[in-house]
């Protein structure tokens, strides 16, 4: 029970404005409510919780997003989103008691789950490109590198549809288990090499790559919208060790910004 001036744990304190759109309208009647999708998700992902660690009670994500905002995270739709997922649900059970620390952690064939204060500030910066701006969201999104599907699940909350993109077949797999509900909604999980991108549901409004490679794979840049923006880490000459870039497309062309150093798994090509 709370009393008075207690905080309430059980509900993520953001505006309901912070809720993503709901799925396309074609014809502005089938409306499809966010939190059923949302429900069904994270209902089915609970089935496979680990028992007796405290770790399904809102509090604990709470209390992640919260140091986020402490560090500067200030885009309301993110935060919302990070206060939804459940992320112990995303990494092997023996490191669960870790999953809302801010660190990243193993998920298997030498891969890792990346830290969330990475995770919110490229999604962040992602929010920021205009294209996002001006429809609210983040439109069609592709990601490269699925991984163990955490931010892959952030995304289905942040954009209208989502391409993910993973080479290592096992991880590829595993996400497609844990994402089932997402993907009957608006998420396409893709096996192969994403340094070609996915031409089929080009172009995109954002895209987002969380592995880190020499430069941005060309097939990336052709398959960004008019508009849209571009979010990866790639090697900086200068600094030794990858930064995070921001490509935006404009009608005249790409426009490139180097933010901070950060550090990441290496875009490799080919897939496995
Ligand atoms: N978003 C992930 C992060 C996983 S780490 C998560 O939330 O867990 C980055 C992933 O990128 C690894 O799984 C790695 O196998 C994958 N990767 C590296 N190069 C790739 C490529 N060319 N195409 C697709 N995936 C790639």
């Amino acid at each position: 029970m709370s009393g008075p001036g207690q905080p309430t744990a059980r509900k993520p304190r953001f505006p309901a404005s912070a809720v993503p759109a709901p799925g396309p309208t074609p014809r502005g009647h089938v409306l499809r409510p966010q939190r059923p999708v949302q429900q069904a998700a994270q209902d089915a992902a609970r089935r496979a919780a680990p028992s007796g660690v405290g770790l399904d009670s809102d509090a604990v994500r709470l209390r992640m997003v919260q140091r986020l905002q402490a560090g500067g995270i200030r885009c309301e739709p993110v935060l919302q989103s990070m206060s939804q997922v459940l992320r112990h649900l995303f990494v092997d059970s023996a490191l669960a008691a870790q999953a809302y620390e801010d660190t990243s952690l193993p998920i298997g064939l030498g891969q890792t789950i990346s830290k969330p204060s990475v995770v919110a500030r490229m999604l962040s910066l992602l929010h920021e490109g205009s294209r996002a701006r001006e429809l609210g969201h983040l439109g069609r999104a592709m990601e490269i590198g699925t991984g163990c599907g955490y931010q892959a699940a952030l995304l289905c909350l942040l954009a209208r549809q989502v391409v993910s993109i993973e080479r290592l077949e096992p991880l590829h797999e595993q996400a497609r288990q844990r994402l089932a509900p997402w993907r009957a909604q608006r998420l396409m999980l893709i096996w192969g090499d994403g340094m070609l991108g996915h031409g089929p549901s080009a172009p995109y409004d954002s895209i987002i790559s969380a592995a880190g490679g020499d430069d941005i794979p060309a097939a990336w840049m052709e398959q960004l919208a008019v508009g849209g923006r571009l979010v990866a880490p790639v090697q900086s000459d200068a600094h030794g060790g990858h930064m995070l870039l921001v490509v935006d497309r404009h009608a005249e062309g790409w426009a490139r910004t180097l933010h901070e150093p950060v550090h990441f798994v290496p875009l490799k090509s080919g897939a496995q």
